[in-house]
């Protein structure tokens, strides 16, 4: 093995953490309650039409300008707010907000600067482009990664495997010497099985499923007993 393809939100990033963060943070910069109940009713409703919205976006029926926006225009029309204006002022705030996060999961930053040592690691991401740079670059990690394959690079989301093919050519890996580490069946696990990449899913909550995983964790601290 060679080349180690990390996917970032949520294997290596503590996107839930980071994400309550910066909803918190706008709940709070706009008086969002005087909007809802109470903070927890806010963010279910965003992370309710955020999973929605994104799936739409994954399957290329609606823009990330959409996905932005409207995660946001829906949770508050749930509570009778009707302001595209205030929606869109939202959805910027938090995309920066985000950008500012730092939180990274148990292990993460331990395991990435002991395997950038003996290997090629590289970040292959379906998130924005502009906020998932400014996310890795704070991360204080960027300097042990090669490349970061970005799925609007790519035109795709994982699992297309229009993805995975721009991370081989940028990279210059091949399937016999790559694997793939994610926490996303879906997207990582299921893309890199169809891709024909070896892979290993980062399975913190202990989920059930029916997918032939290479390898599966529950720890990043296992990944020293991988590589
Ligand atoms: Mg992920």
């Amino acid at each position: 093995m060679k080349h180690l393809f990390f996917d970032w939100d949520g294997t290596l990033w503590d996107f839930n953490t980071n994400a309550g963060l910066a909803l918190h943070d706008v709940f709070h910069r706009y008086d969002l309650l005087s909007k809802f109940e109470n903070f927890e009713q806010f963010k279910t409703k965003f992370h309710y039409y955020n999973s929605t919205l994104w799936k739409l976006y994954s399957e290329a029926k609606i823009t990330k300008q959409e996905v932005g926006v409207k995660r946001f225009a829906l949770a508050f029309a749930d509570v009778k707010l009707y302001d595209d204006e205030f929606s869109q002022l939202i959805s910027s705030q938090y995309l920066q907000s985000m950008t500012l996060q730092t939180q990274l999961l148990p292990h993460a930053k331990e395991m990435v600067e002991y395997l950038c040592k003996k290997y090629n690691l590289h970040i292959i991401t379906n998130g924005f482009s502009e906020v998932q740079f400014p996310k890795i670059e704070k991360s204080g990690l960027k300097h042990c990664f090669s490349e970061i394959i970005t799925s609007e690079e790519a035109g795709a989301l994982k699992p297309n495997a229009k993805i995975f093919e721009l991370a081989l050519s940028k990279t210059g890996a091949n399937l016999a010497n790559s694997i793939i580490i994610g926490d996303d069946l879906d997207a990582d696990i299921k893309g890199a099985i169809n891709f024909g990449m070896k892979n290993v899913f980062v399975n913190m909550n202990n989920l059930t499923h029916n997918y032939k995983t290479d390898f599966e964790i529950s720890s990043l601290l296992e990944l020293k007993q991988l590589f």
